[in-house]
């Protein structure tokens, strides 16, 4: 097997990339993990703060790896949005092998010092753990979205620059980057995302040199995955897609078996319903897109 780095650098020559599904129980690992298992493909599970807290930081890192070794599975797991030094070292220390400091709020000298920082605590614990900085700020939520919250609005006429991000790589270290680049967190209720910038991703993944990570792909358009994989996207996040898939699931199965209690009845529907997203993404991230 090889080290998830060395997935992702395989993605990006390859012009496919990796899922990254984020989880808050075990009905979404278990979706997520039996759809890699039978398309046979790298998978990355992603916890925010909040999803790793719920389920506990070092119970993430049991499951997941339980089922690498189980499984002899390229299954890994990253530590999404971490806004402080200390989670990220919390995270590391537990096991992760991905971490993503979001210092995207800070200005670019304190982002690229704070992030800096946390690449060489990764790297003095072990040089294969995968640390991802954070340039340009998408949002922050993972919900449906009546309108695009007025912060967002700002951010999306204040992309990341080429030459930013350049600097950003070259003065932390890191090895991949999250470039806001039209998308956002989040996904709209009515009406569709905006389009991605797909000159900008090409220009941010030339001159950074690293591959890229899309985050907030819920909402994005399979056109627009597959213009950001062939011009340097080699992970692409999808977190408010499953959720939305997972309550309606739930809803419907409840309302219509009112007198079913056995907890793993009621979370078959949503469990389907969970696997048909993250097949329908990974058959447009996986696929040779040229
Ligand atoms: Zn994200």
């Amino acid at each position: 097997m090889l080290t998830l780095k060395q997935y992702i650098v395989h993605a990006d020559q390859k012009h496919t990339a990796i899922g990254h599904f984020n989880i808050s129980n075990l009905e979404g690992l278990k979706a997520i993990f039996s759809v890699a298992k039978k398309m046979d493909v790298p998978v990355i599970i992603g916890t925010s703060e909040n999803e790793r807290e719920w389920i506990g930081v070092k119970q993430c890192v049991a499951l997941v790896r339980s089922l690498r070794e189980e499984f002899n599975y390229p299954i890994f797991l990253n530590a999404d949005h971490t806004y402080s030094f200390e989670r990220v070292k919390e995270a590391i220390d537990a096991g992760y092998d991905s971490v993503i400091f979001d210092g995207a709020k800070l200005s670019l000298g304190d982002n690229i010092e704070e992030t800096k920082k946390c690449v060489d605590y990764a790297r003095s614990i072990n040089p294969e753990i995968v640390v991802e900085g954070e340039l340009g700020y998408i949002g922050s939520s993972s919900k449906m979205l009546e309108t695009i919250p007025d912060d967002v609005q700002t951010s999306l006429l204040n992309l990341t620059k080429p030459e930013d991000a350049e600097r950003f790589v070259k003065e932390t270290g890191v090895d991949f980057l999250a470039p806001a680049v039209g998308n956002i967190h989040g996904m709209l209720k009515h009406g569709k995302d905006p389009d991605l910038d797909i000159e900008r991703i090409k220009a941010i993944r030339e001159r950074s040199g690293v591959p890229l990570v899309l985050h907030g792909g819920s909402g994005n358009t399979d056109h627009d995955f597959r213009r950001a994989i062939v011009n340097g996207v080699a992970v692409i996040h999808i977190n408010t897609e499953i959720r939305r898939a997972f309550r309606t699931a739930l809803e419907s199965f409840l309302k219509n078996n009112p007198d079913e209690i056995a907890p793993y009845r009621l979370m078959e529907n949503a469990v389907y319903e969970m696997e048909k997203v993250v097949e329908e993404k990974l058959k447009v991230f996986t696929v040779h897109a040229g």
